[in-house]
């Protein structure tokens, strides 16, 4: 089950904040333990940093209680992972079960309730009911021993750091619940004769949990022929609302039908993907048969409502940007499609940009409605809403297929305002300098066999992306301001083998 798209918020989503203890210290001790851990799972609750609830759940203390916990966590449709805490020592035989049997990510938060050492009165009491420093150590022992992926988190629990390192991690495990089970579809097929778009979609649902399903155009022109006038004609006031529009596409403008158009295609692709839920689609420029224009507005609108995307039926790029947009909800910034379309050598700039579909999320100016020819596809002239992305630092990401296991690379960029107007460029674009530098970021990224398309955000930071790759167990690669060309190059070879022996 997955969320409506176009949601902004994270709905009735919900971490459990789950407590390892044992009988060795007698009830009182549990009592406060228990005290304890309701007071964190409250304040963590109420952090803004999280961005769902946390639900405190009973003390535990033996193998059946863990293990009947686990299980209805598995079984519980809105919970999207489990926080564990252990206040005290617990044994860690008894989480075997538990931990073998979990089928949601989790987090340990290793903290323990008093920050501080109260050095004038410490006596053996508070040594009972403040003991992570060795309760979370057996833990973490066979949580690596028995080998499941959890991410650490150290600190104080009403820390900041670690306040932003739970909602990161949070926001990952959301972008996970929602690909579990969710539908990406695809108009057409992928672009010919391309190689980095392609890959294993039985692979991809059994790593990601998403379908991703093949229709023919004739299916979708069903949906784009059965709009009505009226649905046109409102569609239309909201674009005017909206947008500058070109003179030829305002009222007397002699494209006004190919707006006419625009609209119809987006209501279109709109009804048909909430028809069947998808959370994200692909087209093509070569498979358009049916439709007049390639869409490009009615694209840039629907990823502005939170559906994933890949042009040229790059269905990993829909994946990919739809589980940003999950990750980035609420969040200050946008998230795009986007592709490393042409270069300043001399700067040392990359232009992103595609041949219309870059999403209005990450405009730093109000978008214009613009029309011109397509060089390439053979259609009519299709509207694409043009802008300047916002400047700051970004993201890009891509995930490929590299034949034995999806990898995922991560490049950290600056964007910046251009130079100068690019009064002739009929599209939207991002202009930035990749970190750590334009040779070596480009280098890696080429190295390691990263697409031309990536998910583009300034919502998302490498960090919810590396914590997403965790849940997902795939090879994660992250170029950033720290990054060393022959270091990555020995990172790529140590994963290669890693995987394969893996
Ligand atoms: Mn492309």
């Amino acid at each position: 089950m997955t969320d409506i798209p176009h949601d902004t918020e994270f709905g009735d989503l919900e971490l459990w904040f789950v407590t390892g203890s044992q009988h060795l210290y007698g009830e009182e001790a549990l009592e406060i333990v228990d005290e304890h851990s309701g007071e964190i799972a409250a304040s963590l609750s109420a952090s803004d940093q999280i961005p769902v609830d946390v639900v405190h759940k009973p003390v535990l203390t033996t193998r059946d209680a863990i293990e009947e916990i686990v299980m209805e966590a598995n079984a519980t449709e809105n919970c999207v992972g489990l926080i564990t805490w252990m206040h005290t020592f617990s044994p860690a035989k008894m989480w075997i079960r538990g931990l073998q049997a979990l089928e949601k990510p989790f987090v340990h938060l290793h903290t323990q309730y008093n920050e501080r050492l109260p050095y004038s009165e410490i006596d053996m009491d508070f040594m009972n009911v403040n003991q992570s420093a060795h309760g979370g150590r057996e833990f973490g022992h066979i949580v690596s021993r028995l080998d499941v992926d959890r991410k650490v988190v150290v600190g104080h629990w009403e820390d900041d750091a670690v306040l932003e390192q739970l909602g990161t991690w949070t926001r990952a495990a959301c972008a996970w619940y929602d690909l579990r089970g969710a539908k990406i579809a695809r108009f057409g097929d992928n672009m010919r004769d391309v190689a980095v778009t392609e890959g294993d979609k039985v692979a991809a649902e059994m790593t990601f949990g998403a379908t991703v399903d093949g229709y023919g155009l004739g299916d979708l022109v069903e949906y784009v022929d059965a709009v009505s006038t009226a649905e046109i004609d409102d569609l239309v006031a909201t674009y005017e609302d909206e947008y500058e529009l070109a003179p030829e596409l305002a009222e007397d403008g002699e494209k006004r039908d190919s707006l006419r158009e625009a609209a119809r295609i987006e209501l279109g692709i709109r009804a048909f993907l909430e028809d069947g839920e998808f959370v994200g689609f692909t087209t093509t420029f070569e498979n358009l048969t049916g439709l007049t224009q390639l869409p490009g507005l009615a694209v840039q609108r629907l990823m502005a409502d939170g559906y994933g995307f890949g042009p040229e039926g790059d269905w990993k790029s829909a994946l990919l940007t739809r589980a940003m947009k999950v990750m980035g909800r609420g969040l200050e910034g946008g998230t795009s499609l986007m592709e490393h379309y042409t270069y300043d050598l001399a700067d040392e700039t990359v232009l992103g940009a595609h041949m219309l579909e870059i999403c209005e999320s990450i405009a730093g100016e109000q978008p214009r409605l613009e029309i011109h020819p397509l060089d390439i596809g053979g259609k009519a002239d299709p509207v694409r809403s043009v802008f300047d992305a916002a400047a700051g630092p970004a993201v890009n990401a891509t995930v490929v297929d590299v034949g034995d296991r999806f990898r995922m690379i991560v490049n950290d960029v600056e964007t910046v305002e251009p130079a100068e107007d690019l009064p002739n460029l009929p599209v939207a674009r991002a202009l930035w300098d990749p970190q750590p530098g334009f040779e070596t970021a480009i280098e890696a990224w080429i190295k390691a066999g990263g697409a031309h398309h990536t998910g583009y955000s300034q919502a998302v930071t490498a960090q919810h992306l590396k914590d997403f790759a965790e849940m997902a167990d795939i090879e994660f690669l992250h170029v950033d301001e720290e990054t060393d060309l022959d270091d990555f190059e020995r990172e790529l070879q140590w994963n290669e083998t890693y995987h394969r022996l893996n």
